[in-house]
């Protein structure tokens, strides 16, 4: 018996049109749906007409969930995995399912989709050569502040998922604790009715935020701007400076060159280069 293969399917993440026709075609094609929560998920199977069975997987099942589902597997079934929204695993179940389906040596195969970070990241106009994705930040404030008191010098953009009952709390945070300069982006309700991107600094999000309550509801998409790289200039070692000029120039000429290029006291350069020019002049010649 060939065993059968674990879809792992992106769906939507509000507008039901962005689901793809292949991960319909998958739905409809497997012989059991693991969903994070069957009623959030049979609205979008009966909106494409797909009466698959469904049973559910999240975080407080999944671990006894695991060894059902690879019998299924391996007993030649196929069965798809999908979450409430976006793709599954991304700040989502279906990691330890993963895992182990893998382990087992099990074909597992991605259907690919929407993402919020993804999808908030391509609209957001900040730098996308280079981002860290933090997930949820802890609802516990010591600890949403420490997380970002580790990453405030990050220079990658940093990417945040927020639910509406933190949003405020931790955009006067992101505020506090990486600058009220910096630029950050709202992305909420992404695909969705009230879709809403607003971007600016992060004093004036928060403010933004706080004085519309509209601002504080639904799913939230926190990115912003990494750290200014500061690249200090490397210091000029005077001594070898002098000593490249003296092989050229005369002492003065040599102490207003070395004093424009470092911004030093010409005086002190002066004497600088006089000792240095002393110690390379050979000893004159001994009289016996
Ligand atoms: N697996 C999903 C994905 O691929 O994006 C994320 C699941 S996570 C439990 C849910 C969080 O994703 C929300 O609290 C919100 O931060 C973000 N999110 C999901 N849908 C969103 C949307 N339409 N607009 C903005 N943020 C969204």
């Amino acid at each position: 018996m060939n065993p059968g293969t674990l879809f792992v399917v992106a769906t939507p993440i509000g507008h039901l049109g962005d689901l793809s026709p292949r991960a319909a075609e998958t739905l409809s094609q497997v012989a059991v749906i693991a969903a994070e929560d069957t009623r959030v998920s049979r609205r979008l199977l009966q909106h494409i007409g797909c009466d698959t069975p469904m049973l559910s997987l999240h975080d407080h099942n999944e671990s006894q969930r695991v060894a059902g589902l690879l019998e299924r597997l391996q007993a030649g079934d196929d069965v798809a995995l999908i979450s409430d929204a976006g793709t599954p695993l991304i700040s989502d179940p279906g990691y330890t399912l993963v895992r182990a389906v893998r382990a087992a040596g099990v074909k597992v195969v991605p259907i690919p989709g929407p993402s919020a970070l993804i999808t908030a990241l391509s609209v957001a106009g900040l730098p996308t050569d280079r981002f860290v994705f933090e997930g949820f930040l802890s609802a516990k404030p010591a600890a949403r502040r420490a997380r970002l008191k580790a990453l405030a010098q990050e220079s990658r953009t940093l990417i945040f998922y927020e639910s509406p009952h933190r949003i405020l709390a931790t955009l006067a945070d992101l505020r506090d604790v990486l600058g009220a300069g910096r630029e950050a982006v709202v992305a909420r309700e992404l695909t969705k009715t009230f879709e809403t991107l607003h971007g600016d600094r992060l004093d004036a999000l928060y403010e933004w935020a706080q004085a519309d309550s509209n601002q504080q509801r639904g799913e939230f998409v926190l990115v912003v701007a990494g750290a200014e790289v500061v690249t200090e200039a490397p210091a000029v070692d005077e001594a070898h400076l002098l000593s490249v000029l003296l092989e050229e120039l005369p002492v003065k000429q040599a102490a207003s060159l070395a004093a424009r290029i470092t911004g030093g006291k010409r005086n002190a350069l002066y004497n600088k280069a006089l000792a240095l020019q002393k110690s390379k002049s050979p000893d004159p010649p001994r009289v016996s």
